[in-house]
């Protein structure tokens, strides 16, 4: 489709955006509907994100796609936040209707969406999620908005427990009939009971790709039982060392791909109101 003076940009606001396969993937997608848009990616710097934001408007841009280090401050320039935004104090997604500038976080989305597909429903079921960090906050609003039941969240004491402890307790005041409750990853026998009695097990920590790509943070293989459920939110390698002993020990796994294309699929229709051709999106963009 050729650009013309009535051609809506769309674009990517965060850095490193240079290997992105955003760009590639919404305009397939933007030719695929015939919808005049064209979707770009923009290098910007965490102090940059207001301007960004005013050029935003400005251009009229329609709608862009928020990575790090923008993801938090760019809160603070528009008209609305969704509920999970809000939670999550975070947004990933910025729609643009008429002017009135909304924040969505879609990660979360992506990930239910993803285990939906495979089979698998969050509502009343206990979570033990490993990492408190951004993608886990997201997954852990998500789940609480579809009705989880319990989530258990172990993270090591680094620069992220003071944060976890303050989002646990958000979170816990924000939904008090669901239980949620932060634990020191280091704690082997906690983590072991708590595991024990969850029907998913998820890792939202960065250990499984490079440089971890040899590490698990479970070690204990008898904690594999079949019932267990168990994803990675890493998506390289598509399946972890994690996903790759819990599949040999027999419980069905789910990587990371799918959630980051659910996530992207999720903003999609927030964009246009269309769905995805999930399938044929992976086949081209994401498989090696
Ligand atoms: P983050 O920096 O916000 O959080 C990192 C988390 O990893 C923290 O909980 C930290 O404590 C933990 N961690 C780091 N090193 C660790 C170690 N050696 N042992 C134990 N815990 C450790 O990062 P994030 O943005 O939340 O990203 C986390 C992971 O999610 C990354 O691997 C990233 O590639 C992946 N990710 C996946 C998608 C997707 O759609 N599938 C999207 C974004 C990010």
């Amino acid at each position: 489709m050729e650009i013309s003076g009535k051609t809506r940009l769309l674009g990517l606001i965060g850095s490193p955006v240079e290997h992105s396969k955003s760009p590639a993937m919404y305009n397939y997608c933007f030719e695929k509907w015939k919808l005049d848009y064209k979707y770009l990616a923009f290098d910007v710097d965490k102090d940059e994100t207001e301007d960004a934001i005013k050029a935003f408007r400005t251009f009229g841009m329609k709608g862009a796609n928020i990575t790090m280090p923008c993801k938090q401050e760019v809160l603070n320039y528009l008209d609305r936040i969704s509920p999970a935004a809000k939670l999550v104090g975070a947004c990933n997604t910025i729609v643009n209707e008429d002017g009135v500038l909304t924040g969505y976080i879609t990660d979360g989305e992506g990930y239910v969406e993803n285990l939906r597909q495979e089979g698998v429903e969050i509502k009343g079921k206990k979570i033990t999620i490993l990492g408190a960090g951004g993608v886990s906050s997201a997954i852990q609003a998500q789940a609480l908005l579809d009705g989880a039941r319990e989530i258990a969240v172990f993270n090591k004491r680094d620069a992220f427990w003071e944060m976890a402890e303050k989002k646990t307790k958000e979170y816990q005041d924000a939904f008090p009939e669901q239980k949620i409750t932060l634990y020191d990853l280091d704690d082997a026998k906690r983590l072991a009971e708590e595991i024990k009695t969850s029907d998913i097990l998820s890792n939202a920590t960065k250990v499984g790709m490079h440089p971890l790509e040899d590490v698990s943070l479970i070690t204990d293989h008898s904690l594999f039982r079949k019932e267990l459920v168990v994803t990675d939110v890493v998506y390289d390698p598509e399946k972890t060392k994690l996903l790759q002993e819990a599949e040999a020990a027999g419980c069905k796994v789910i990587g990371g791909l799918g959630m980051l294309i659910y996530q992207g699929a999720a903003a999609a229709k927030l964009y246009t109101g269309l769905d995805m051709p999930v399938e044929e999106i992976k086949q081209n963009f994401f498989v090696k």
